[in-house]
C-alpha cells in the first residue's frame, strides 16, 4: 500500500474542494482539471490505493461508488443522455494518485476508444 494522497487532506478538509456529494464513506468533489463539462471524482473514504487492492471485505465501498454517480446523474440531468464513469489503475491505465476514484464525465458526448 502506498502512502496517503491529496484526497485525504481533502477528506480530512484541511485542503479545500468543491464538494458535491458526502456521506459517511464516500465523497465526490469536482476535479480540479476537468476533462468534461462536469467532471466528479467520486471516492471511498476509506483508502484504497489501486483497483488490485478491491476484494471482498471492501467491494461495498466501490458499490457505493456507483450508487452516487447514479444519483448525481439523476441530480444533474445526465441520467437521460448519458455519462462516463472511468477509474484508471496503476501507470498504463493513467493513474496519477493512489487513492481509488471513479471518474464521473458528463455534458458532453464521449470518444471511444479512450487513447
Ligand atoms: P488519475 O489520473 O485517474 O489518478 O486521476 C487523478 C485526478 O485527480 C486528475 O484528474 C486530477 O486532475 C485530479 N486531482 C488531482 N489533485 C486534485 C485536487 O486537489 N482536487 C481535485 N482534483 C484533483
Amino acid at each position: 500500500m502506498t502512502d496517503s494522497t491529496i484526497f485525504d487532506k481533502i477528506i480530512n478538509k484541511e485542503i479545500p474542494a468543491d464538494v458535491v456529494y458526502e456521506d459517511e464513506h464516500t465523497l465526490a468533489f469536482k476535479d480540479i482539471n476537468p476533462q468534461a463539462p462536469f467532471h466528479v471524482l467520486v471516492i471511498p473514504k476509506q483508502r484504497i490505493a489501486t483497483i488490485n487492492d478491491v476484494n471482498e471485505q471492501n467491494a461495498h465501498l466501490i458499490g457505493n461508488l456507483y450508487v452516487v454517480a447514479a444519483k448525481l446523474a439523476k441530480q444533474h440531468g445526465f441520467a437521460e443522455d448519458g455519462y462516463r464513469v472511468v477509474m484508471n489503475c496503476n501507470e498504463h491505465g493513467g493513474q496519477t494518485v493512489y487513492h481509488i476514484h471513479l471518474h464521473m464525465l458528463a455534458g458532453q458526448a464521449m470518444g471511444w476508444p479512450p487513447y
